[in-house]
């Protein structure tokens, strides 16, 4: 019975973890049956979920800038590069099968098929954008003019009708009619926009190239890498503190999430076996391919270091944010995984900017489902085409609730689709985004193990080396 209790004791928090889960879609749907909730009362339900998210992303600028720097920045240079050439190949690899098993369940389930108006269309604000504009913000956005700006903006370019006034408000006006009358979107005016929400990618572009120089500076950049050093572990001290709160903000998050949702009814037909496909394969991702790929790589069993992670996974599932989980993911990793510090520290932040297996796997899914539902047939080269463009809507959707939804305008441009058909899929991507969150989180951590393993041979060389060094001072 003792070895019982040690056993609760080390994984208390993952149990509360699930306990919250549970008990969140409990009261959940039993506060719904109590009668309608107004906005008001649902912001109640929700705050202390509210309060747990604002700690966690309070962290998540001090915690990436910290971490990367001082990892990049006591690794040597060709050390740094083999790390990340290793991550980014893991990071390419899990994509891209992701993508691939995705295609082959929505081309086998085929859940467009039916009568195409089942689906009714909502009038939502479009999104206006063409595939390039996309993607060249995406690289404006890796090079911030402003290191402080990028701290509280992002760059996103608009486009603008002709026949309106030059103002932002009127953009979002434009209803969706208008928008597939549109036959020229490159001759529209071009607007540029700063959005709330902080530039991460520019962050850790940032990051990496000051972490580069201090390592190359050698003794005259160590007092700035001692304070980033020192920084990170003093994050890390604090989201410890935080992690305790993780089980009442997830379970308060989750049960306000149910009371705001709109009826259920409309989720079956198209919709339901397009939410079975996105799930089936999220699953097959985290139950086969990653588990597979960590057995390869690391001659060892996953179950230990996947059940480790659970913690970080079901607070993904709760927030909807691979950046807001990220705290909670370093600690799983370097306490419970015990992942070496300079690899998780490397390899996580990047993971969570640009590492989104289960968003690559929604965006083709997604796609391909809208053509599907259009009666839009598409050839391999629309198929290859979705490929890329899904890898690409992956990178560059930001670690915050729903941001894949928004990077899809890439993916669907590519084959032709109007980019206001994703209002075809809102009705359940708040659903949807909490389970690919979680596989993005799960996909992060297994490569940071895989890529700690793969570079523990090189790491031991290199503390060899510095004790030797240290000797003969
Ligand atoms: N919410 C996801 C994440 O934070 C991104 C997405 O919308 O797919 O990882």
């Amino acid at each position: 019975s003792k070895n019982y209790l040690t056993c609760i004791k080390t994984n208390l928090l993952t149990i509360l973890m699930f306990l919250a889960v549970v008990f969140g879609i409990a009261l959940g749907f039993g506060l719904r049956q109590t009668g309608s909730w107004t906005p008001r009362q649902i912001m109640y339900v929700n705050y202390p979920g509210e309060l747990f998210l604002r700690m966690l992303r309070c962290l998540i600028l001090p915690l990436i800038v910290s971490s990367l720097v001082s990892a990049i920045g006591s690794l040597d240079i060709r050390l740094s590069g083999r790390i990340g050439a290793r991550a980014v190949a893991y990071y390419l690899l899990t994509t891209i099968l992701a993508i691939i098993l995705g295609i082959i369940l929505v081309v086998v389930i085929h859940p467009g098929a039916g009568n195409p108006d089942e689906i009714a269309r909502s009038k939502k604000k479009a999104i206006v954008s063409t595939t390039e504009d996309t993607l060249m913000d995406l690289i404006r956005n890796m090079f911030p003019p402003n290191i402080i700006q990028a701290c509280l903006q992002q760059f996103t370019t608009v486009l603008v009708p002709p026949n309106s006034v030059d103002n932002n408000e009127d953009v979002d006006n434009t209803t969706s009619s208008n928008m597939t009358e549109e036959s020229n979107k490159y001759d529209w005016n071009i607007s540029n926009k700063y959005s709330g929400g902080t530039n991460i990618l520019g962050l850790v572009v940032f990051s990496v190239a000051l972490g580069v120089t201090l390592a190359k500076m050698g003794e005259k950049g160590k007092p700035l890498l001692d304070v980033f050093v020192s920084l990170s572990d003093a994050i890390m001290i604090i989201t410890k503190w935080v992690i305790w709160l993780s089980p009442l903000g997830v379970l308060f998050l989750i049960a306000a999430k149910i009371l705001e949702m709109k009826d259920f009814s409309v989720v079956v037909g198209q919709l339901g076996m397009y939410t079975v496909t996105v799930l089936v394969g999220l699953f097959l991702h985290a139950i086969v391919t990653l588990p597979v790929l960590y057995s390869i790589a690391t001659r060892s069993l996953p179950f230990k270091f996947i059940s480790n992670m659970m913690q970080a996974v079901t607070t993904a599932f709760g927030t909807a944010s691979s950046s807001a989980t990220l705290p909670v993911t370093f600690t799983c990793l370097e306490d419970k995984n015990l992942v070496d510090t300079r690899v998780s520290r490397f390899c996580l932040p990047i993971g969570a900017t640009i590492n989104m297996d289960g968003t690559a796997l929604y965006e083709a899914v997604a796609a391909i489902f809208i053509a599907q539902v259009r009666n839009v047939s598409l050839d391999a080269g629309k198929i290859i085409a979705i490929s890329i463009t899904s890898t690409a809507a992956s990178v560059g959707a930001a670690g915050i609730p729903q941001a894949g939804l928004v990077t899809m305008v890439i993916v669907l441009n590519a084959v032709g689709l109007p980019a206001e058909d994703v209002t075809l899929i809102f009705l359940v991507d708040w659903f949807l985004d909490r389970f690919r969150t979680a596989i993005n989180v799960l996909g992060d951590a297994i490569g940071a193990g895989i890529v700690a393993h793969l570079s523990r041979e090189d790491l031991q060389k290199m503390d060899k080396e510095v004790d030797h060094q240290q000797q003969l001072v």
